[in-house]
């Protein structure tokens, strides 16, 4: 059997030890087959294994900690990818729903994609100077016409593409403080490190490293669907920007309720904030993510992720009116956006990550491309939720454009808090492992499952076959 990692990172995820009264699952049946689908991932990825076990020089035994949080003890390495498939260096093949985590939202290597990286790189030559290309204009003017957003710079990740969006927002609101919601994720952004405790308390996230002061002295928390407790927290009056998802997607698929997303963008204006919406997971609602889908009118948006097809980008743009405040403040020099003021990067807009960005979204990414893998993530939703259905199991599933993703829970959370409560990582890790045996594969964090243009009826069909007999082996049905 595969030994755990010991070096994984501890999520803050409860383990449920004892059934509780309406438990579905039963947890002895449940760790047995656990153990069995572990030993059967160990036989079969040796060459995975070795390479796991000789990486003596990497922090966790991987090139970034997080990969160790696959299922089974170690990751599984990467042989080739193409479209929606991955194969590993033990030959197996997988129809792969993880894509990157967004990242391959274009699917892997789209010839689109690869076709203008070997353009700029090899013919025209350039990976990284001190000079624009015209790229750059073509992808902001297309971001500007998805989003509504007149004005765009860029960024290597979406982390940074919120870290300077924010610094912005302070600059231009002379305000110190954000709020987000409790349980978001945006990226390594400090002061997005903080979530609201029973008490309806500010505190750290759970497993925050090092944090530099208290979040609570940088950020305010409100409820997801809660438009009271954002009411609570601006009314403090020093909110230079609301930060969020318009759905959370990284504490399961938390959907926004009728009127949720007008009312914060009213509260924001009522109360002097800006309102800055993240759409690198919720690009999935179509091409315009769900600024376009809802009619969302955000003082700045930041793209991230899937935008360069697999090359490192991000981006974000602003209003008319947060130019023009942002000017003001740079005009005089007192803040400075050009070099060394904290906004920006060294290699941020280079030449080959926007040639990935134009490719990506004028050949790929396109609107026919997003209507495919809607609808390809609703015959996956249905797939899931008949077999909820059939077992009258207290689970749900929710689907954002692209993306579908289950939760041990019923109805689906309304708060990042109710979706915390509702982990469950032993059923992630045999459900991972089940599927993952038998050639799919899901983001390791949750349950998400994201198509991409080139993924196939055939990957979705197989992923319900798979679904419905983990389940029905579950409860020895
Ligand atoms: N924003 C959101 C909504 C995200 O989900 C993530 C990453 N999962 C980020 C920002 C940060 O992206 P990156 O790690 O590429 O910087």
């Amino acid at each position: 059997m595969a030994a755990p990692n010991p070096d994984a990172p501890r999520g803050d995820k409860p383990r449920r030890d004892a059934p509780r009264g309406d438990e579905p699952v039963p947890r002895d049946r449940l760790r047995r087959l656990t153990a069995r689908e572990r030993e059967r991932y160990a036989a079969d990825h040796p060459t995975s294994r070795a390479l796991f076990d000789q990486a003596d020089h990497l922090i966790g035994r991987v090139p970034m900690t997080w990969m160790s949080k696959w299922s089974g003890g170690f990751p599984l390495y990467l042989d080739t990818a193409a479209g929606a498939r991955v194969t590993d260096v033990d030959g197996h093949r997988y129809a792969d729903f993880a894509l990157g985590d967004t990242g391959a939202m274009a699917g892997h290597s789209a010839p689109a994609v690869t076709a203008a990286i070997n353009r700029r790189a090899r013919q025209q030559g350039g990976i990284t100077t001190m000079l624009p290309t015209e790229d750059a204009e073509w992808v902001a003017a297309e971001l500007a016409r998805r989003f509504g957003l007149p004005y765009w710079s860029f960024s290597l990740s979406a982390t940074d593409a919120n870290r300077w969006a924010i610094r912005l927002a302070r600059l231009v609101t002379g305000r110190g403080k954000i709020l987000v919601f409790s349980y978001c994720y945006h990226g390594s952004v400090d002061e997005t490190f903080a979530i609201l405790d029973d008490a309806g308390d500010v505190r750290s996230r759970p497993g925050n490293v090092g944090p530099a002061v208290d979040p609570a002295s940088t950020t305010r928390v409100a409820h997801f669907n809660d438009l009271e407790s954002v009411r609570a927290g601006l009314e403090h009056g020093d909110v230079a920007v609301i930060v969020t998802e318009p759905a959370l997607t990284n504490i399961g698929i938390v959907l926004p309720e009728p009127g949720f997303l007008d009312g914060l963008r009213r509260l924001a204006s009522q109360h002097g904030a800006l309102l800055l919406i993240d759409e690198t997971h919720t690009l999935s609602a179509g091409p315009g993510g769900m600024t376009a889908t809802e009619g969302l009118r955000p003082d700045i948006v930041v793209v991230g992720k899937s935008i360069g097809g697999g090359v490192a980008c991000g981006a974000y743009g602003i209003t008319e009116q947060v130019a023009a405040r942002l000017a003001e403040h740079t005009r005089s020099g007192a803040a400075d956006i050009v070099d060394v003021g904290g906004v920006g990067g060294t290699l941020a807009g280079n030449a080959l990550s926007t040639a990935a960005m134009r490719a990506t979204l004028s050949e790929v990414l396109t609107e026919q491309a997003f209507e495919k893998m809607g609808e390809l993530a609703a015959r996956y939703t249905a797939g899931v939720q008949a077999s909820i259905d059939e077992h009258r199991l207290p689970w749900s599933i929710s689907r954002l454009g692209a993306r579908a993703e289950y939760r041990f829970s019923s109805p689906a959370p309304r708060t990042g808090n109710d979706s915390a409560a509702a982990a469950d990582p032993e059923l992630d890790e045999y459900l991972h492992l089940y599927l993952a045996n038998r050639g799919v594969l899901l983001t390791p964090f949750h349950n998400m499952a994201l198509m991409c243009p080139a993924t196939e009826v055939a990957d979705v069909d197989l992923h319900t076959e798979l679904f419905a007999a983990a389940v029905s082996d579950l409860l020895g049905r």
